[in-house]
């Protein structure tokens, strides 16, 4: 559920119509709603009341400040996988103690960061990086909470790009050999483990393999304690997908995920994290978008949109379906349209749907991509020197520019020429 709705004939947000957000703004441009980030958010929470738990939303889905201190403020950790997200993360208030660091690639430079600044933990995902941050601590005197990120072998059922916890992923370290590499971390003086890590994909659309990793994890807990390691924290990532259509099934719901979690690792008596990202962020978050042409092909129209594949990557990315809709309510009974919707960047790629049928439009109009609060604005680039563009957050009847669209002059003064020219 979300809080994009019809209303006396158009789209609304929240209680302001989307129409009057772009007559201010201009398009096209990305639109939260906080009222479903708050949902999304609580619904995991709820889920997991019965534990022991924190929610560290994974803030690489959308990373805005304005999101980081909606979510904050109702008490979410974040899950970060870079210096700069750990840097957006404390700029919005989150205490390092509410912080977990993942990623498989952290540097030295990151980890120095981290480590001075307070984490909550770094979730390891090789040894030669558990060695760095060994390194690292022991040089500033410190000693960092670390889980070890397994690799389950499991298949997520999802988008190949967006699968992490096959044995062919570079995720973690496989599961076979995590005994080994605990007793080794047990041995660095820098370290303190804490718990144990797994994520196994995006977009999931069943339970049934974070219930196979579950019970992997569960075994491997056991194991380790009778090694002598203390367990008590699982940090069971994120993954769970959404409805990108309205007509396909539903994926699980948070609340039958938070079952699911309680019937494989309630008993182990840890504390839970969850990483969700898309979840939180994905419903919560429509592109708005103006029709520029309608032209007519040999064997099909074409529908020129201001948005592009540098504004949203997901469709030429993941082949990613978003539910187009018209900002105005469309009359019932009007004969539909079927269009291929495209932007304007020099790229075939640069196709958002091929054949749509949706109601017609003409040049002018506006459409809403729903379902584009995670993985659009943070994926966005400046490709044909398009500017980012802007991010509004709705909250009841307000609304507020959260990020500018910069100026040409802005874009063009980044660069620097050097003195031989
Ligand atoms: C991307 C990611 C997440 C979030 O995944 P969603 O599918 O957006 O919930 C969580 N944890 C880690 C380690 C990730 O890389």
């Amino acid at each position: 559920m979300d809080h994009f709705l019809y209303r006396d004939g158009a789209l609304f947000a929240e209680d302001v119509p989307v129409a009057e957000i772009a007559a201010q703004v201009g398009t096209p441009f990305y639109c939260y709603s906080s009222a479903t980030l708050t949902r999304h958010f609580k619904l995991f929470d709820d889920a997991l009341s019965g534990m022991p738990h924190l929610v560290c939303y994974a803030m690489k889905a959308a990373s805005n400040q304005a999101i980081l201190k909606t979510l904050a403020a109702l008490g979410a950790g974040m899950d970060v996988v870079s210096g700069g997200e750990y840097a957006r993360a404390k700029a919005a208030g989150v205490p390092g103690e509410r912080i977990v660091f993942s990623g498989v690639g952290k540097t030295r430079d990151e980890i120095h960061t981290v480590l001075t600044g307070g984490i909550r933990q770094f979730n390891v995902e090789s040894e030669p990086e558990m060695a760095v941050i060994n390194e690292v601590a022991l040089e500033l005197g410190l000693v960092a909470p670390i889980t070890i990120r397994v690799n389950p072998d499991v298949d997520a059922k999802t988008h190949a790009k967006i699968a992490t916890g096959k044995a062919e992923n570079k995720f973690g370290i496989p599961i076979s050999r995590a005994r080994e590499v605990y007793a080794h971390a047990a041995r660095l003086k820098g370290l303190k483990i804490v718990g144990i890590d797994v994520h196994i994909g995006s977009q999931l659309t069943q339970l049934e393999p974070f219930e196979q990793a579950y019970r992997k994890v569960a075994d491997l807990t056991e194991a380790l304690r009778a090694d002598g390691h203390e367990i008590t924290r699982l940090d069971l990532g994120g993954g769970l997908g959404i409805p990108y259509t309205r007509s396909n099934d539903a994926p699980p719901l948070p609340v039958e995920y938070g079952a699911l979690v309680q019937k494989t690792l309630g008993h182990l008596g840890c504390e839970i994290e969850i990483e969700p990202g898309r979840l939180i962020a994905g419903n919560a978050g429509i592109l708005v978008s103006k029709v520029i042409y309608v032209k007519q092909g040999e064997d099909r129209e074409f529908m020129i949109v201001d948005a592009a594949m540098n504004d949203l990557i997901r469709p030429a990315m993941y082949e990613a379906h978003h539910d187009i809709v018209s900002v105005i309510e469309p009359e019932a009974g009007l004969e539909q349209g079927r269009y291929d919707i495209v932007g304007p960047v020099c790229e075939t790629g640069d196709t958002f749907a091929k054949e749509r049928v949706m109601p017609p439009v003409v040049a002018g109009d506006l459409i809403a991509f729903r379902s584009a609060g995670a993985y659009g604005a943070v994926m966005a680039s400046e490709y044909n020197s398009r500017p980012l563009i802007p991010e509004v957050l709705v909250h009841e009847d307000q609304f507020a520019v959260i990020r500018r669209r910069p100026t040409l002059d802005e874009m063009i003064n980044r660069d620097t020429i050097p003195e031989w020219l």
